[in-house]
């Protein structure tokens, strides 16, 4: 038994203590469950079955979760146990997670007006397994609910806690852009350094990036003017994460206003990141990124990052 085998070993004993722990205890749903939830549901959904509308209306059963979710502000009446388990997992290395599969059990139609109210516990932990993402642990949460007092359903939820399996590392291209009849004309340009900006034929107004038609006039049609290169960053932020291949965090993508009034979102170059400065004149360029790419791309002018 090598050593990595027996840490993980012991790891599992101590996850496997968490197995029957309370997570949730007889939380209340935020709300009844209602019509206008039900209709919004089924219409992400496109479900059109009748029996979820009219004033026999029972929700669409696997709507069952949804009477349980915190929202935005989340729930306040949890326990503990779970950021615990989830604290042993990450100090171990086990710092990745992914949602694998939910199962739900329908005993009872809820209704509008009814009243959600659920429990919820750790149901198990899995002994440490090797997925195609990488090493860690299956662990289950169930929930009870409960419509009125009365049990409605069951739903358990798996996640995959793990630990990444290492990549091989390949420098990576930047994404290239994909090009269409509505927008060759604008790659066109750039391969020759020009920056064009469409002008509506109707009502003359400029479009960033390009359309097929005038969001202001609906005119389809349309010529161009080329930008003058000078412009400002009208507004940017700081990429520290995710990581992307090709992109060296941290790195500043602005959002730049030209000269002639619209915006267009690119790099900031000349400058290290955290000078960029909302208001900062820049000046168009063209950055050779690869034997098939080239990007307008914005330098700060001389004495900007001042
Ligand atoms: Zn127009």
């Amino acid at each position: 038994m090598t050593d990595g085998t027996e840490v993980s070993d012991e790891l599992y004993v101590r996850l496997k203590a968490y197995e029957g722990r309370a997570t949730a205890t007889s939380v209340v749903g935020k709300d009844l469950v209602n019509e206008a939830m039900i209709r919004h549901w089924c219409e992400v959904m496109g479900d059109a079955n009748p029996a979820y509308g009219g004033p026999d209306a029972i929700a669409p059963p696997a709507m069952l979760q949804a009477w349980t979710m915190g929202g935005l502000s989340g729930h306040t009446d949890r326990t503990v146990v779970h950021d615990e388990l989830f604290g042993l997992l990450d100090g171990a290395g086990f710092t990745s997670v992914v949602a694998t599969d939910c199962e739900q059990d329908y005993l009872r139609p809820l209704r509008p007006g009814d009243r959600i109210t659920f429990d919820a516990a750790i149901e198990s932990v899995s002994e440490r397994k090797t997925t195609k993402l990488g090493t860690g642990y299956f662990v289950t949460t169930r929930m009870d609910v409960r419509a009125n007092g009365e049990p409605a359903g069951t739903h358990r939820f798996r996640i995959l806690k793990y630990a990444p399996a290492a990549r091989p590392k390949r420098p990576g291209k930047r994404p290239r852009p994909v090009i269409n009849r509505d927008n060759a004309g604008f790659w066109d340009a750039v391969a020759e350094h020009r920056l064009l900006i469409q002008r509506c034929g109707g009502c003359e107004a400029l479009r960033f990036p390009w359309l097929p038609g005038c969001s202001a006039c609906g005119s389809p049609e349309w010529d161009t003017v080329e930008a003058s290169g000078a412009g400002s960053v009208y507004s940017y932020v700081v990429m520290h994460h995710p990581p992307f291949p090709a992109f060296d965090p941290p790195y500043a993508v602005g959002l730049i206003e030209l000269a002639e009034g619209v915006r267009m979102v690119s790099n900031v170059v000349g400058v290290p990141y955290d000078k960029v400065r909302i208001g900062m004149p820049v000046q168009l360029e063209f950055l050779r990124v690869d034997e098939e790419l080239e990007l307008p791309v914005f330098r700060a002018s001389e004495g900007g990052a001042g």
